[in-house]
This record gives structure tokens, sequence and C-alpha cells, in this order.
């Protein structure tokens, strides 16, 4: 049994009994760590553990490479971030922030990727209610990109054209566009020049774009996200923040054709 002492964020965290919580984090040097945390009040949120969900700190844990659940010792948190708590919205657009990771990263450390999440965390936690959505988009973006996934939005995959103000499709899996002549219909959803040009400046570092239809850029990301990182299944946690949206284009293979 080692002793040892990484920074990590706390993604997830689950009754196991009165006394004891299973938490779930992602940390700098060990990766995705599940831990077993006893004498903790459960169903408590004022228990002053600094035991809140989206807290990063320096957490100490008795590891031993053939258990599942390590051994809390220690998590003194640092960002307690208690602003994602205090907002459904934000609540749900850190979720999905941390179920990206959740599904993707293994037990070996990433650190780019716990930078990453961790300034994710912390620009939706500043983020004002009218800026959420597009926080969490450019940011869920830049985690895929930091697996390795960084989608093309501005030159067709196939023939490295630019389309202009012509329609395009979303082809999962050449991870990019394909201009109306490389297009097959059934490739992917259409992507117009609107929603193309905000996918394009999400995944850039300059200002946040207004996001036009915001249920129809969750979907393209959480789609990509299935396809890429997660075999196929949907983000459970981007199912639950598309029922706090009020946005009407929800038609299904509508597409983001502003
Ligand atoms: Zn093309």
């Amino acid at each position: 049994m080692t002793l040892v002492t990484t920074c990590a964020v706390l993604l997830r965290s689950f009754p196991y009994s009165e006394t004891s919580r299973v938490l779930h984090f992602y940390t700098e040097s060990l990766g995705a760590v599940g831990v077993m945390a006893r004498g903790v009040r459960t169903g408590s949120s004022k228990s002053g553990s600094g035991l809140d969900v989206f807290a990063e700190g320096t957490l100490t844990l008795h590891v031993k490479s053939t258990r599942e659940l390590q051994t809390l010792r220690d998590f003194a948190a640092t960002r307690p971030r208690r602003a994602l708590g205090n907002d459904v919205r934000s609540f749900g657009a850190a979720s999905v922030l941390a179920e990206v990771v959740l599904k993707h990263a293994g037990e070996e450390a990433n650190p780019p990727l716990f930078a990453a999440l961790s300034a994710g965390l912390d620009r939706l936690s500043d983020a004002s209610p009218d800026r959420v959505i597009a926080t969490l988009l450019r940011e869920g973006w830049c985690l895929v990109s930091t697996l390795g996934y960084r989608p093309v939005a501005e030159l067709c995959v196939e023939c490295d054209s630019a389309p202009g103000d012509a329609l395009t499709r979303f082809d999962f899996s050449a991870g990019g566009i394909r201009c109306a002549d490389c297009s097959r219909v059934e490739v992917g959803p259409r992507l117009g020049p609107r929603a193309r040009s905000q996918l394009a400046a999400l995944l850039h570092n300059g200002d946040l774009p207004e996001v036009e239809r915001p249920r129809a850029h969750l979907r393209l990301l959480g789609d990509f996200v299935s396809y890429h990182l997660s075999g196929g299944r949907p983000l459970s946690s981007l199912e639950v923040l598309a029922t706090l949206l009020d946005d009407p284009s929800t038609a299904p293979g509508g597409g983001a054709d502003a």
C-alpha cells in the first residue's frame, strides 16, 4: 500500500452507507480513481467536509493497485466551485464535462486532460447564466480535442475545399465536415454556414460566439463523443441538460443548419 498525494477534482459522489461515500476523482497523477471515504456524513450539504462535487484540491489516499476502490486519507479543497452547485444549468453543464472525462479517461495520468478539465470547470463556474451553454460547448470540444479527436469545421475532410456559404454535412467517422460534392445523404447531420462558423469559433480561443441553436450544438457534441469516445452510448448528463433548455430546434435530424 502506497500513500499518494495528488491534485484532484471530485467528479461524482454517492452514498455507500450511513457514514461512507464512494467518490470518483479525476487526478493529475493517477487519472480516474474511485475512493471509499469512511466517516463522512451522507446527505449533509453543510458538512464542511469540502467534498462537494466539482471541488478541486489536494487529495491524499492509500493506494493498492489490486483494489478497485482506494482509501481516502484527506481531501483539502482549494477551489470549492460552489457556484456550480447553486445553479441547475451550471451543474448540469459541469456534469457533462465530468461524464466526458469519466467515460474516456483511464487509470493512467493525463496531465493535459486534468488541466483542461480544471480550466473548463473554472470557466463554467465563472460564466454568466446566458453564457453557460456556449461555455460548455467550448470546454467540451476542448476536452474532446485534448483526447485527440479535434473535429474539422472549416474545410471539407475529403477535398479540402472551403464550403463558403454552402450547406455541409458533419461526418462523424471522418471527424469533420463534408462539402456538398463530397457528401452522401446518410453521412451525418446538416451543418449550415452559420452553425459552422459558430462551431469554428467554439474550437478556437477567441471570444465566445452566440450559439443560435444550443440544442443542435449540444447534440452534435454529444453524438461526436458517443461515436468516438463512449462506444456509441449517449451521454446521460447531456440528456438531462437538454431538458433544462428552452430552444425550439429539437426536431430529430434537423441538424444545426441555421
Ligand atoms: Zn469536399
